[in-house]
């Protein structure tokens, strides 16, 4: 199974993915915590995408689409993809399609998760992350077993940088101007399938896995 998660920041795009992985295993390529990894080591990317990041801007694209592709050439074609975050523009998607064309890999499906606005500013501002394992947590929904401490590796989470007003805002507009026209994008293609807004993530992969057929 090989598919594209779109929606708006914090519409369950990593949560979905987490269910995703524990039932059938597959290989999670998140952009944004490749990034945030990035950042973390001070790396020269990481240096570089930093200030976007920060702001809620999209970090160039020339930068994201040689990280996916490095990755998408190292890993067994065979395995389960799941592309979070990724694409985000349409220069994006374009590329991602030559990449899988010369890699001869055939995406299954892109879904559109669909979340209203005000579910995704409460999911944003009471997002916790764990700096060890990027495991997510929510201080009212998704609560760790010991407050404020990572269920796995046992260190204190941590609020993301972006998680303001403002950086919110900023990345609203991003997400209606650059990464909205996506939909369009993919239905064209026939790939698309919409995913309704549910509280629990496992009614959302089950409405997932119906639309794959599986
Ligand atoms: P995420 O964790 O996917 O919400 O991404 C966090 C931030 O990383 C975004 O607000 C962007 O600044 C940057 N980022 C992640 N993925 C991409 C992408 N595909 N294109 C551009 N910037 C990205």
């Amino acid at each position: 199974m090989k598919v594209i998660l779109l929606g708006a920041p914090a519409s369950g795009k990593g949560t979905l993915t987490a269910v995703i992985l524990q039932d059938m295993g597959a290989i999670h390529l998140s952009t944004g915590n490749i990034l945030r990894d990035n950042i973390k080591d001070n790396t020269p990317l990481g240096i570089k995408a930093k200030t976007y990041m920060n702001a809620g801007k999209l970090v160039p694209d020339e930068l994201v689409i040689d990280l996916v592709r490095d990755t998408l050439e190292k890993i067994d074609k065979s395995s389960n993809i799941v592309f979070d975050g990724f694409p985000r523009t349409v220069k994006q998607a374009d590329a991602l399609d030559e990449i899988l064309k010369e890699l001869d890999i055939k995406l299954d499906g892109v879904f559109d998760l669909n979340v209203p606005r005000e579910v995704l500013y409460d999911r944003m501002m009471g997002r916790r992350t764990c700096p060890k394992c990027n495991k997510a947590y929510h201080i009212k929904t998704l609560k760790p077993k010991v407050e404020g401490i990572c269920d796995d590796c046992n260190v204190p989470l941590e609020i993301r940088a972006d998680q303001t007003d403002e950086v919110f805002n900023e990345r609203m507009r991003v997400y209606d101007e650059q990464t909205k026209p996506l939909i369009t994008y993919y239905k064209e293609k026939g790939l698309l399938y919409e995913l309704d807004f549910f509280e629990r993530i496992n009614d959302v992969y089950k409405q997932m896995k119906e639309k794959l057929g599986i």
